[in-house]
């Protein structure tokens, strides 16, 4: 296979356009060309409007080393070498016997990509999931943004999906692809129902919508694998020996049966995938002595601004067609010394009501596969440290998210408090005209600096005015703001050793929520990294 990588090519070209530029640039005739598959697209948007993709393509040729000998002979406008990425291999398996089926506590991207592996591998797992299968979950949900009425295991954060499943679905990571997990997971993906093009395209997303149906597709061929999800039950403690060294069983409480007593599940094994909103899991695990740590993570708000103003400032269009709508990425450092930066960025998308607890409020962004509503979302957000929590217990982190969303909740009386830029700035509250927020819940204008402790309002306040260089409108008395974000990652770490695997032998503590991934794609690769620990130890079995 030849790999041409930096092949230019104008915005709205043909594929007859692009088939014609691998011939050239590889000097053949077209019955020479056999397939060839788009690895990467990017977009060149420096000279904009004028805007191209850069294209890496893996081309099949007949005569591949003459072809690539006589393409190499003189410098062309692209790279091209012989391709030799490896395909992404699941190890062999170990050697020791598990005598009981494995389970996985928690169906998002983690627990939903190890308990995969885990099936095709043969363990049939048994995974359990607090919240509802993901299209119960989606009523549960609506019902939430339509009339308040609040699910706390069924909800934005809980249910099949994990908290990725009602999201923008961007599937992009800072991590590195060296062992080809992230291209599995963008095949599994693909495979189950996600648009083809995530394979390629530099920032890939799926969007609620598609979603929903990809994940449960990805069950159904679990369960025919042998797997069995439980939903609406919760795992409510860990049995262990008299030693509290190794792991017997769980306790789990069917949700559904009102009072009903938690029941033993003997398991030597447990993946636990509770992502960073499980609050009272964490705090089982801490009483249990699981060793955690208190770890940084990023609270602020969500801004909204038109889209066009963010397409004009990206593409120099307000309507760039086949781009789709623009994203952005910020970042600055304050005088304070803090980091702040975009988060999550939605662009044509909507803020959501993402909270989980009574008496608590949480927003984040989402979107539709189109990305077609008239705002762009994102968090902008500050980084805070344990110092900031105000204690070192390995649980303050929660409380101090606790308090920003008991604060948010107050200051919307339960709707999601929402303020002009403009008004924030200038500290008044506003009267509430202008442009309306795109937004998934009900909101009310208020006063957001009565959610904020002052350190935070003051470094928006900064940071949005040195983002105001970079895109120009960011810091427009129009922009909305809306409080408050604070999942952005997990506040606690449970930590686990080299092998992946807990002091408490048998428990694999895995993805957000245990401290080791962030986002929809790496809490998925942390997920396979799981069930490749898990494959490595274990041997597969038939009868388990
Ligand atoms: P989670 O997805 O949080 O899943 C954990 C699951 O465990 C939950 O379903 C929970 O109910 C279950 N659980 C917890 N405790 C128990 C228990 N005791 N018993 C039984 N079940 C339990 N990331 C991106 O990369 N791109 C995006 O576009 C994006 N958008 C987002 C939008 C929203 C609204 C939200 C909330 C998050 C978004 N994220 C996005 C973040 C992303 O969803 C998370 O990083 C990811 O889901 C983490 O995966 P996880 O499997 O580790 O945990």
């Amino acid at each position: 296979m030849i790999r041409i990588s930096q092949l230019k090519i104008r915005t709205g070209h043909t594929e007859e356009a692009l088939v014609k530029k691998l011939l050239q640039l590889l000097r053949i005739k077209k019955e020479e060309l056999l397939s060839y598959e788009i690895r990467r697209q990017s977009l060149d948007a420096r000279k904009k409007p004028d805007i191209f993709y850069v294209y890496t393509i893996d081309v099949s040729v007949k005569r591949e080393e003459t072809v690539f000998k006589g393409a190499t002979k003189k410098k062309g406008q692209a790279d091209i070498s012989i391709c030799r990425e490896k395909p992404y291999r699941f190890p062999e398996a170990g050697k020791e016997t598990l005598p009981m089926r494995p389970v996985v506590v928690g169906s998002g991207p983690a627990g939903l990509f190890c308990a995969y592996f885990l099936a095709e591998a043969g363990y049939r797992p048994i995974v359990i999931e607090q919240g509802a299968p993901v299209r119960d979950r989606q009523k549960d949900v609506e019902r939430f943004w339509e009339e308040g009425i609040l699910n706390p295991n069924s909800n934005v954060q809980f249910g099949e999906g994990g908290a990725g499943a009602f999201s923008d679905g961007k599937l992009n990571t800072l991590v590195k692809d060296t062992d080809g997990r992230i291209r599995k997971v963008l095949e599994i993906f693909a495979a189950h129902g996600a648009p083809k093009e995530i394979l390629y395209v530099n920032k890939p997303h799926i969007g609620t919508d598609i979603l929903i149906g990809v994940v449960e597709s990805m069950r159904n061929k679990m369960i025919s694998l042998g797997a069995e999800f439980r939903f609406h039950t919760k795992m409510t403690d860990i049995i262990t020996d008299a030693a509290a060294s190794r792991l017997c069983g769980i306790q789990v409480q069917d949700l559904k049966e009102a009072g009903g007593e938690p029941v033993r599940l003997d398991t030597e094994l447990l993946v636990l995938a509770p992502g960073h909103s499980a609050r009272d899991t964490f705090r089982m695990l801490y009483e249990l002595k699981i060793p955690m740590e208190a770890k940084s993570f990023a609270v602020g708000v969500r801004a909204e601004h038109p889209q066009s103003l963010i397409n004009m400032s990206q593409y120099g269009m307000t309507e760039p067609g086949e781009l789709g709508a623009a994203s952005y990425k910020l970042t600055e450092k304050l005088c304070s010394g803090r980091g702040i930066y975009s988060f999550c960025m939605c662009p044509g998308g909507y803020v959501v009501n993402a909270s989980s607890e009574e008496g608590r409020l949480a927003v984040n962004g989402m979107s539709y596969h189109a990305r077609d509503s008239r705002n762009a979302n994102s968090a902008i957000v500050v980084t805070v440290t344990p110092e900031d929590f105000g204690d070192e217990h390995p649980l303050a982190g929660i409380e101090f998210q606790q308090q920003l969303e008991e604060a948010a909740y107050q200051a919307g009386k339960g709707r999601i408090p929402v303020q002009r830029y403009g008004d924030f700035k200038d500290g008044h509250v506003g009267d509430g005209k202008g442009p309306q927020p795109c937004m998934k819940g009900a909101y009310t204008f208020t006063d957001l600096h009565s959610a904020l402790p002052e350190f935070l309002s003051q470094s928006i306040i900064e940071g949005m005015e040195k983002f105001n260089a970079k895109i120009s409108g960011f810091s427009s008395p129009d922009t909305l703001l809306s409080a408050v974000e604070s999942r952005t990652s997990s506040p606690v770490r449970i930590v686990r050793g080299n092998a992946l695997e807990s002091t408490l032998a048998g428990l694999y503590p895995c993805g957000e929520g245990a401290g080791y991934a962030g986002g929809i794609t790496s809490a998925a690769v942390d997920g396979i990294k799981t069930a490749e620990a898990i494959r490595r130890k274990y041997a597969s079995f038939d009868n388990c």
